[in-house]
C-alpha cells in the first residue's frame, strides 16, 4: 500500500483545498466556515510514477465549546496515529498561534516524517510571516498557496522516499 499522508491543522486553514490540489481534483468540500469536514476523508494520488494516499481531517479544535469539537479532534489524532507522514497546515494570515504548539509537539513525538505548511501566503508578506514561525522553531517550514497551487508539490518532496 502507498504511504498514508495525513493533512492536519485547525479548521479553516485550507486543508481540504490542499487535499484537492494535491490530488488535482475536487473531492473534499471546501467551505468558508469551520467544521465542515468532520470525519476523515481518504483518497489516492500520484506524483510521477509514485503513489501516495492522503487523509483529510476535520481539523484540530482547541478549548472551544463546539459540540463536535472533541470528536473532530479525536478523528484528527486518529489520523496522526495511523499515518506514515504528516502535513501540518497553518494559516499565514493568523501567524503562529500558541495553540498550534500542542499538536506540533505531538507530531514531533510521533517521530513521523512531517512538514509544516504555512498556507494562504498569497494574502500576506511571506518573508515576515515565515520568520515568525521560524522564531518558534517550526521546521521544516514551507509557505504555500493551496488555492493557487504555489509550492504545493514541494510539500511531497520529503516523503518521496516513502513512496
Ligand atoms: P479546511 O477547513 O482546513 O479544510 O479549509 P478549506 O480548505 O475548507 O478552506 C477554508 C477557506 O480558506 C476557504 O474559504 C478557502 O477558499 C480558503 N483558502 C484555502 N486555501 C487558500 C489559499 O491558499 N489562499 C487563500 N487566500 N484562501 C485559501
Ligand atoms: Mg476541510
Amino acid at each position: 500500500m502507498p504511504p498514508l499522508i495525513a493533512i492536519l491543522g485547525r479548521p479553516n486553514v485550507g486543508k481540504s483545498t490542499l487535499f484537492n490540489r494535491l490530488l488535482s481534483r475536487r473531492e473534499a468540500i471546501v467551505e468558508d466556515r469551520p467544521g465542515v469536514t468532520r470525519d476523515r476523508h481518504y483518497s489516492q494520488g500520484t506524483i510521477g510514477r509514485k503513489s501516495f494516499r492522503l487523509v483529510d481531517t476535520g481539523g484540530i479544535l482547541f478549548g472551544d465549546d463546539h459540540p463536535l469539537g472533541e470528536s473532530i479532534r479525536k478523528q484528527a489524532l486518529f489520523a496522526l496515529e495511523e499515518a506514515d507522514a504528516v502535513i501540518y497546515v497553518m494559516d499565514g494570515r493568523e501567524g503562529y498561534l500558541p495553540v498550534d504548539a500542542d499538536v506540533i509537539g505531538r507530531i514531533r513525538r510521533s517521530g513521523k516524517p512531517s512538514v509544516f505548511a504555512v498556507n494562504k501566503v498569497d494574502t500576506v508578506k511571506t518573508e515576515e510571516v515565515l520568520a515568525d514561525f521560524h522564531r518558534h522553531g517550526v521546521a521544516p517550514l514551507i509557505g504555500i498557496s493551496a488555492a493557487h497551487g504555489r509550492n504545493v508539490d514541494a510539500l511531497l518532496d520529503p516523503f518521496l522516499d516513502l513512496m
